[in-house]
């Protein structure tokens, strides 16, 4: 069956389901269901067998479920309605909870009955039951319904109070004050409190005066103080005292100021020094402790198998976290057992480093690195034991890096019925380290391993096991996992192979050494790594944001709203739609599953490859290698002048204050400059900089000899002038065009420096030998650094320019027209397949991410592709080719200062 999602987030549950649905055979289309218009359009082009809402916090609309079977997954008992339904069973403390899976209808979580299960509540939080007990009835309701579908005959059960068997009621909103914490009740009660919301949205609190959400609530039998009293700190929890005792909590999330939004770190990163008076709890790693208490490493052994857990909040792992399990293994590797089972912990395994660790960090990019390389000494030492037989036993979901970390171990076990994200890609392009190249092809492949981190879906346990990615899945839930794991390593070390295996698992390490060092996969992904963290394409930082800040970015500061955008730099579009209420609901993501292979496989629709659609038509304009050639043009090019003028050319970047993403920017200029062989330097200038200050200092490199080009990052704080910096900068020296002379002498077809986003969309062009003369070019955008001046550009190349923005009426009609259509507007995917001419040149500038953490342009890759003639992806499009050219006009201005003005031209004035 051709089966569509609609939900609102693609969750741990809807994950699930999809890996369920196409390991049976079922084709499945996920749709982020953001609006009306997304689910309408999805049937429209999909005419779905039957719909599936496994999350889904909006209204299908009237006219779908009219026409198609929708069948909606509540976490409830029959009868319960309403948004907080597993808040309030945790909250009033129910024993017996239940998902029912009911058709939609008029009334919302009213319609008729086709399946309900229910399960003993344990405790834990609300996440936790999600990911174990309600998405266990979900799935087996969810395959019980598509049989009942499938057999046509089988009648829903209308929902009716007056049954007996239907228990629930229609139930309210949960509110902050339903949970509001008096620290003087007992522990079990607050730990209702801040389970029932966590992990979303989180109790609110204050905490020695901070008002914070509370997460991650762990019982503590010893320690005790005054109710409300923080007692201890370990591992970056706190420990708060009740009415009778007190309890762990792990994370915090600041309540914002000004509407700000912000995220959840480790309680004592939050409090900081707040918690300087507050007792350290230490509890060593190896120590028996039989109470309830809070840890995240501890070892247990028996027999000759010891047993590492690790069970950090979310699966994620950061620098320290690394360095301390790294320490942990290599303690449990001294002593004198035959096995250690890695176990991770129940809800996750692993999902590699820590994206909020490092959002948090003054240098995330720095962070970043350090995290890598934490986690890969950690698996170095996994694969280099030679002590002991090692399993990787995988209670919880993995993702990423937490995957390969699995791999690392001499055979890896799964729980049934897991989810597993063998892939970094959807991070912003991430390419990932962790011995990956090492790891994955030696379990499944070459062919394989590629396929798995393309196509960056979920896989099932079962899936894993059948391509050979993990060596068994067993047990469906947890307990009787870790029994059976238990079974399993003690057989390993009580084998009469154990000294024949080991001695097998030495020798192929060491021819496998002798193939290929251990360094060298780690060299060439860390190189690539590198790129990621601090290259000029920026979609990595783009993406850990969105996905940290969950697609609600921060809001530019009221004072920036007054500048211009100047540099056309992608940090500061990113700024300025990140406050856009239009890019809090984002587009649509959309998975589809094929059901022509044997395992699941699916891509993300740019290159869908399913169902019989039409093949894709549109070369593909690379930008990245665009880019590569253009600095290697740049490199012969600063060569010549060194040898000519006996120095480098120079460039200063100025930057006043600034985010660590700005940060970001400029270290990724500095590189690329330094990489080309132009001289730059960095010129920090404090926050509170006054204006005299600045000016003398850009007057200082309009003098200085040796810088040829100037760049000031923006925006600037509040108290400098935009307007003061372009009238200072000498226009000689203004390699980003912002000032009003380069500006006025583009309009007047004079030679002059260019916004060096519309020059790279001309780099394009002329690289791709575009036709311009006579043809009809259309640009969505009049902004100063992509429309206007690119008009300018295109018109100077004799093209009829046609410059659209958002009081253009009948937009398609005119982007219809175009040869080459230049899509700039910063809206996710508006231009549709409707809108092109077939055979046209579209060039992408937009950069839109997504809730999911993804990052899109503004045309709809999947469909343009399939009609136009060629095509820039984003990202890999202009994105890369935009601080490239900064430096080739940087060296362009160095010539001309040296009075040889006809050398190495852009594109636009060749
Ligand atoms: P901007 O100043 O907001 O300009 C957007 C332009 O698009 C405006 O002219 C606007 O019209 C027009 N527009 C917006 N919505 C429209 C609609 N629905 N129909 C027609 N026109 C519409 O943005 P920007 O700074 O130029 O950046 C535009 C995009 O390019 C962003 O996604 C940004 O991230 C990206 N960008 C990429 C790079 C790169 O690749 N390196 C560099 C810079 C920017 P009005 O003027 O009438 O409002």
């Amino acid at each position: 069956m051709k089966i569509v999602f609609f939900t609102t987030a693609h969750n741990s549950l809807s994950q699930r389901a999809f890996v369920e649905l196409v390991d049976r055979g079922h084709t499945v289309v996920v749709v982020i269901a953001s609006s009306e218009e997304v689910m309408l359009e999805a049937v429209e082009r999909e005419h779905p067998d039957l719909i599936v809402a496994p999350m889904l916090k909006k209204v299908i609309p009237a006219s779908i479920w009219q026409h198609y079977t929708c069948i909606i997954v509540h976490p409830g008992i029959k009868g319960d309605r309403g948004p907080s339904s597993l808040d309030w069973a945790i909250l009033n403390g129910y024993e017996e909870w239940g998902v029912t899976l009911l058709q939609a209808d008029a009334e919302m979580d009213a319609g008729a009955i086709w399946v309900s299960r229910t399960f003993a509540m344990r405790g834990g939080s609300k996440s936790h039951l999600y990911r174990h007990e309600v998405t266990e009835a979900a799935i087996q309701g969810l395959l019980e319904t598509i049989a009942k579908f499938e057999s046509k005959t089988f009648v829903p059960e209308p929902l009716d109070y007056s049954r007996e068997d239907v228990k629930g009621r229609l139930q309210a909103s949960i509110k902050q004050a339903d949970r509001a914490i008096d620290w003087s009740e007992p522990s079990a009660s607050i730990l209702r409190k801040i389970r029932c919301a966590d992990s979303f949205p989180g109790i609110l609190d204050t905490v020695l005066g901070i008002p914070c959400y509370l997460y991650g609530a762990h019982e503590e039998d010893v320690l005790r103080g005054t109710p409300g009293e923080i007692i201890a700190k370990r591992d970056g929890a706190i420990c708060r005292a009740t009415g009778d005792g007190a309890i762990w909590i792990t994370h915090l999330k600041q309540k914002g100021t000004d509407g700000q939004p912000s995220f959840k770190l480790p309680a004592t990163h939050v409090l900081g020094d707040c918690l300087a008076q507050v007792p350290e709890a230490p509890l060593a790693v190896d120590q028996a402790y039989d109470g309830r208490t809070y840890r995240e490493i501890w070892y247990e052994e028996r027999q000759a198998v010891g047993y590492l857990h690790f069970d950090f909040y979310n699966g994620a792992m950061s620098t320290d976290q690394c360095e301390r399990l790294r320490e942990a293994f290599l303690l449990v590797r001294q002593r004198p057992t035959k096995v250690i089972v890695l176990m991770g912990g129940t809800d996750f395994w692993s999902n590699g480093i820590h994206l909020n660790m490092i959002e948090a960090a003054d240098d995330p990019a720095h962070e970043s690195w350090r995290n890598i390389q934490a986690m890969n000494d950690l698996v170095r030492e996994l694969i280099t034991t030679d002590s002991h037989l090692v399993i990787s036993a995988l209670q919880g979901n993995a993702g990423a890096g937490g995957v390969i970390l699995a791999l690392a171990a001499d055979f890896v076990y799964a729980r049934k019925g897991l989810v597993l994200n063998p892939h970094y890609k959807g991070m912003g392009n991430l390419y990932g380290s962790e011995y990956w190249t090492y790891l994955l092809p030696k379990r499944v492949g070459g062919e394989k391993a590629q396929e798995l981190t393309e196509a960056l879906l979920p896989i099932s346990s079962r899936t894993a096991q059948q391509i050979g990615l993990i060596d068994e899945a067993f047990e469906e839930d947890a307990a009787s996992f870790r029994e059976h794991i238990r079974k399993v390593a003690q057989e390993l070390a009580s084998s009469h192979r154990y000294e024949s295996m080991l001695e097998e698992k030495r020798q192929t390490r060491k021819n496998d050494e002798e193939r290929k060092p251990l360094q060298a996969y780690r060299n060439e992904e860390l190189q690539r790594m590198w790129m990621n963290f601090f290259g000029a394409d920026q979609s990595y930082h783009m993406a850990r944001k969105n996905f940290v800040y969950k697609g609600l970015l921060p809001y530019p500061k009221r004072d920036d709203a007054g500048f211009e955008r100047g540099s056309g730099s992608f940090l500061d579009g990113a700024r300025q739609f990140a406050g856009d209420e239009r890019y809090r609901t984002g587009g649509r993501v959309e998975f589809v599953a094929g059901q022509d292979t044997g395992w699941h496989y699916g891509e993300q629709p740019a290159r869908a490859n399913y169902g019989g659609r039409a093949s894709m038509t549109a070369e593909i304009l690379d930008g990245r290698a665009m880019s590569a050639e253009i600095k290697a043009e740049l490199r012969g090019e600063v060569r010549r002048y060194v040898e000519k003028q006996g120095q480098a050319p120079g460039l200063g970047i100025v930057r006043v204050g600034g985010d660590a993403a700005s940060g970001v920017y400029s270290k990724a200029i500095l590189r690329m400059a330094e990489d080309v062989g132009i001289n730059a330097r960095l010129e920090q200038l404090a926050v509170n900089t006054s204006a005299d200050e600045l000016r003398a200092l850009l007057v200082q490199l309009n003098n200085d000899q040796a810088v040829h080009g100037i760049i000031v990052q923006m925006p600037l704080p509040a108290h400098l002038s935009q307007r003061m910096v372009v009238a200072t900068i000498s226009s000689s020296k203004d390699i980003d065009g912002i000032s009003t002379r380069s500006a006025g002498n583009l309009f007047l077809g004079l030679p002059s420096f260019l916004p060096s986003t519309a020059a790279a969309v001309m780099e394009i062009l002329e690289r791709t030998h575009t036709p311009l003369e006579g043809r009809r070019v259309v640009v969505i955008s009049r902004s100063n650094v992509v429309g206007k001046p690119l008009g300018m550009m295109l018109l100077q190349k004799n093209a009829t320019v046609t410059i659209c923005h958002s009081c253009t009426t009948n937009l398609a009609a005119l982007t219809r027209q175009a040869d080459v259509l230049v899509a700039a507007a910063g809206r996710a995917r508006m231009v549709t397949d409707e809108m092109v001419k077939p055979g046209a040149v579209v060039i992408d500038v937009g950069i839109n991410a997504l809730p999911d953490g993804g990052i899109v342009g503004d045309v709809d890759f999947a469909s343009v592709r399939e009609i136009a003639g060629a095509i820039t992806p984003v990202p890999g499009g202009v994105g890369p080719l935009t601080n490239v050219m900064l430096l080739k006009q940087c060296v362009q201005a160095a010539w001309q200062l040296a009075g040889e003005k006809k050398k190495f031209k852009t594109a636009a004035l060749r």
